[in-house]
């Protein structure tokens, strides 16, 4: 007999890691911007798969791509060359301004392997002495969850009890040109930087800010490695956030949406001169770059391609926007927003951001809380401006 919601989490506690606290909520279906619980229960998905699900559950064209795939080849490893690979990463260059793509799977791990490859660039081409290369980062950075990042992660709970760490790193304020100046010497191999940081409550940097980096790499004879696994796709109004300041970095990481919510897929992108250092045997991943995800990525370039949904985050940011402005001094006490994406900080007094989050739950809304008491805000990009009204009304009804 099918298990109930409530049968299904209970079952869960004696068998999987109690790495994550998720919302009491067991999704069994989902379609668009909407997701189904056991019981049959709607709910209006405002997270997205942190971003993962910009197109929205099961889009038609996605899931076209990928059903065409399995019934033809899924999987070669990279001993052999796939049919599907060259044309994902053209048009992913193609995309993205810049000339090389690097296919890994999870956005950690394009993480790493941009590590890897800046530090080999700055061997081999910058002529840092071996074994000093460091790269400079920004405090409350997420880049996700291996040993070295966690090991650059200013984050207690992220790092507690995982030492020992890489070296190599260091840390600066983020949104702070001048702290990154003088952090910045002949050993860095790059600057790697969020272009909003959206673990740490989606902030905004100033305006100036992203090229200034730009400027201030260049100057250093550095590399710009801009995280735009959660920013990136669509998100924030264009393809990439670091556009809002004309800047293309040399190195972008990409993950998330780039899978389309399909299948996990990242990559680096980034120019020649950088990506092409790596040779043979140097770097690898059994199923970066399979026939299954480049099928899917391509499509999710294509969607992009039409540039409907960076059109569609812009014009109903501006609806997120004013809705939020007017919750402010109403439960609402600070937010930030870009896009189809914001970090919304809840009156203390009103509860914690995950009460706020089991609220909202109660009123059909998924959302998540980040860090006490705020909470983000992040629908797929296909959500209409109703259902995006009936989210902030939902937000009304347990705040005010
Ligand atoms: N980088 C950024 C900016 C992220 O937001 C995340 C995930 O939230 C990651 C990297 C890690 O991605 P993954 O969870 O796929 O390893």
């Amino acid at each position: 007999r099918p298990r109930t919601s409530e049968q299904l989490i209970r079952a869960e506690e004696p068998v999987l890691a109690h790495n994550y606290h998720p919302l009491p909520v067991v999704v069994a279906r989902a379609e668009g911007s909407w997701v189904e619980d056991v019981e049959g229960n709607r709910y209006l998905d405002m997270l997205a798969g942190y971003s993962a699900l910009n197109f929205g559950h099961r889009h038609p064209a996605l899931v076209e791509a990928a059903h065409r795939q399995l019934d033809r080849l899924t999987l070669t490893s990279r001993a052999f060359h796939n049919d599907r690979l060259a044309h994902f990463a053209e048009r992913l260059a193609e995309l993205t301004g810049l000339d090389m793509v690097l296919p890994m799977n999870t956005g950690a791990e394009a993480v790493e392997s941009g590590i890897k490859v800046a530090r080999k660039w700055a061997y081999d081409v910058k002529g840092v002495p071996e074994g000093r290369a460091t790269i400079v980062v920004a405090a409350e950075n997420f880049h996700g969850r291996t040993t070295t990042i966690v090991g650059f992660s200013t984050d207690e709970t992220a790092r507690a009890g995982f030492g020992p760490f890489t070296p190599g790193f260091r840390v600066v304020p983020y949104n702070d040109l001048a702290a990154l100046e003088a952090a910045v010497d002949d050993t860095t191999a790059a600057v790697l930087i969020e272009p909003i940081q959206g673990e740490a409550g989606v902030i905004v940097p100033d305006d100036g800010y992203l090229a200034g980096v730009r400027e201030l790499t260049r100057r250093a004879g550095c590399l710009f490695v801009a995280d735009e696994i959660q920013s990136g796709l669509g998100r924030t109004g264009r393809t990439l956030a670091v556009e809002h300041e004309d800047v293309l970095p040399d190195m972008l990481l990409l993950g998330k949406a780039l899978g389309g919510g399909i299948v996990p897929v990242s990559a680096v992108v980034a120019r020649r001169e950088v990506l092409g250092v790596l040779r043979p045997g140097e770097h690898g991943s059994t199923f970066g770059g399979n026939p299954l995800a480049a099928a899917v990525g391509t499509a999710v370039v294509e969607l992009l391609e039409t540039g409907e949904f960076q059109r569609r985050a812009a014009e109903l940011g501006v609806l997120l926007r004013d809705g939020l402005t007017d919750l402010t001094g109403r439960g609402v006490t600070g937010f930030r927003a870009r896009g189809l994406w914001a970090g919304v900080d809840v009156d203390p007094a009103l509860g914690t951001g995950r009460e706020i989050s089991e609220r909202l739950m109660r009123e059909g809304v998924l959302v998540k809380d980040t860090h006490g008491s705020t909470i983000r805000l992040a629908p797929p990009l296909t959500i209409t401006a109703e259902e995006l009204r009936s989210a902030l009304g939902a937000l009304e009804k347990v705040l005010v």
